[in-house]
């Protein structure tokens, strides 16, 4: 046996998705609301390094070809921040090379300061965001947050970043995209004191307590989720609920709306689901992207039926839905 055995990276086809069985011609399309781009192509070329797409415009051209991929969210978080930021949101300026090398696609992105990185927050870093806040594709600040899970910046830092970082997008009037983990109490505090309700609000990949996430909706009215595919992992109990609640008062209240965005937070986060639909695939893929949303949505809707009497949301439902709210979140 060659050393390839030894790996269990599925080949390069399967990450060219089928359509999902409950999408139609001409229906919701894809909105990305929170995609790490160059990260996603890193991870690409590493898992399969004589991978057929050679730049990042090859793979979301080819990769997201034919599944109705009509905006992504591209978010930069590190400290410093990828220097190729401004030439990537360049390539997106004109409609004409909107077509041409992101095949169409309304490319946009958010930058800030992930709270893993916030011991390395200067004020070098922050000329970097502020001069990407004036950029005409930049459309928020973040992800920024606390993150008490892995702590890997002290907590006194993350809050101190994360405050510092919100009072910016506050004042510029930024829609801010929010990371956090395990340090509900301080993102509540943090977040009520400093940021005026009406603003808008992504919670971005949702994992923790349902009482939480009724707390901020409530307070926030222009608050939304976040929903990867970590609601279909059974590791994660708190997203599904979230969403179950949400489902029911929509039952109650027939116009009441899911207060989500869906989004990948690729590479990260493939839905568990994706598998039943590709054929012969051996292996968990190594990353994900945004033509994996449908099965996100899919889910969603399952979970969101489950307490009410007649199910009232379907993939497409959800995704729509999603749609709508990118561009009241984004305007996207
Ligand atoms: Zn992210």
């Amino acid at each position: 046996m060659g050393k390839k055995s030894k790996s269990s990276v599925p080949a390069e086809e399967h990450l060219i998705l089928p359509r999902h069985p409950a999408r139609v011609p001409g229906g919701a399309p894809i909105v990305d609301t929170h995609t790490h781009l160059i990260s996603t192509f890193t991870a690409y070329r590493s898992k399969y390094k004589a991978g057929n797409h050679t730049t990042v415009f090859d793979f979301v051209r080819e990769v997201y070809r034919g599944h109705g991929v009509d905006a992504i969210v591209d978010v930069y978080c590190e400290a410093p921040e990828h220097e190729t930021w401004k030439e990537i949101a360049d390539s997106a300026l004109t409609e004409e090379d909107r077509k041409e090398k992101w095949g169409g696609l309304e490319y946009w992105f958010v930058m800030g300061v992930h709270p893993h990185e916030a011991k390395n927050y200067t004020d070098e870093v922050e000329r970097t965001i502020l001069e990407a806040m004036s950029h005409p594709r930049c459309v928020g600040w973040g992800e920024m947050g606390l993150d008490y899970h892995y702590d890997n910046s002290p907590r006194e830092i993350q809050q101190e970043v994360f405050i510092r970082q919100v009072k910016h997008a506050v004042r510029l009037g930024k829609p801010l995209t929010i990371h956090t983990r395990e340090a509900e109490e301080d993102s509540e505090r943090i977040l009520k004191e400093h940021v005026p309700r009406d603003h808008r609000i992504h919670i971005h990949c949702y994992t923790d307590s349902p009482e939480w996430a009724a707390r901020m909706l409530d307070h926030f009215p222009s608050l939304y989720i976040g929903i990867t595919g970590v609601i279909t992992y059974s590791t994660n109990l708190n997203t599904s609920e979230v969403i179950r609640r949400m489902g029911a008062l929509s039952d109650k209240n027939p116009s009441a709306p899911l207060r989500i965005i869906l989004e990948t937070d690729a590479p990260f986060m493939t839905p568990s689901n994706i598998y039943s639909s590709l054929k012969d695939c051996k292996g968990r893929l190594p990353l994900s992207h945004s033509a994996m949303i449908p099965w996100t949505a899919e889910w969603t809707a399952n979970v969101a039926n489950e307490r009410i009497g007649e199910p009232r949301w379907d993939t497409e439902r959800v995704m729509r839905e999603s749609r709508e709210n990118a561009r009241k979140m984004y305007g996207v």
